[in-house]
């Protein structure tokens, strides 16, 4: 890793890289861990240090706004398709349809699942239905739930898969939480770093 290389931060920014889990090679384990909310402005800071064990090189063709919802929400689905083994002719539920779900939905789209989503909000059904999914279950309708019966960066450049995002500068970060709390986004808030604009 140089100078100028485009790198990201996922939940974690340090390890002590001594002690067993480290040397075994399992670091999120570490009991001395920093995550990179944990003490500091996480999101809503403009700059962060992080050990370089944590900085994970970004494929130069990546989408780089999209890129900080990848390292958080997209990896956290993406980890338990690889670990679970999933495969192309398996059938996946995903429950709850929101930044993380969204992105689990495209995954396993790709992954040419068939996949049935579950969702509380029935305003958000037609665009389930066209992000992939082959069937939307509305999770609050009991009778709808009884009637059924039935390495991730470069895989995301491969296919152009991204978390569908909106973005907010930070100076109306209330807006965007209000249309978080309204269930109107679609599907990820990020907040766009504009402080250097404020500067005198
Ligand atoms: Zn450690």
């Amino acid at each position: 890793m140089k100078d100028g290389d485009k790198v990201g931060l996922g939940w974690m920014s340090s390890s002590c890289m001594s002690c067993e889990q480290c040397m075994d090679g399992q670091h999120h384990l570490c009991s001395k861990s920093e995550a990179i909310i944990v003490g500091r402005n996480g999101g809503f800071s403009d700059k962060v240090r992080g050990h370089w064990s944590w900085a994970i090189p970004l494929p130069d063709a990546i989408d780089i706004s999209k890129a900080g919802a990848l390292l958080c929400g997209g990896i956290t689905v993406f980890n338990p398709i690889i670990l679970a083994g999933v495969k192309p002719t398996d059938k996946v539920a995903v429950i709850g349809i929101g930044g993380l779900g969204h992105m689990a939905l495209k995954f396993l789209k790709h992954w040419r699942c068939e996949v049935i989503a579950f969702s509380s909000n029935a305003n958000k059904k037609e665009e389930i239905l066209i992000m992939g999914a082959s069937q939307v279950i509305d999770s609050t309708a009991p009778e709808e739930l009884e009637s059924i019966t039935g390495t991730m960066l470069d895989f995301c450049v491969r296919h152009h898969i991204y978390p569908d995002v909106e973005e907010f500068p930070m100076e109306k970060v209330n807006e965007a939480i209000e249309h978080l709390e309204n269930g109107k986004a679609r599907f990820r808030i990020v907040l766009k770093n504009n402080y250097s604009q404020h500067l005198p």
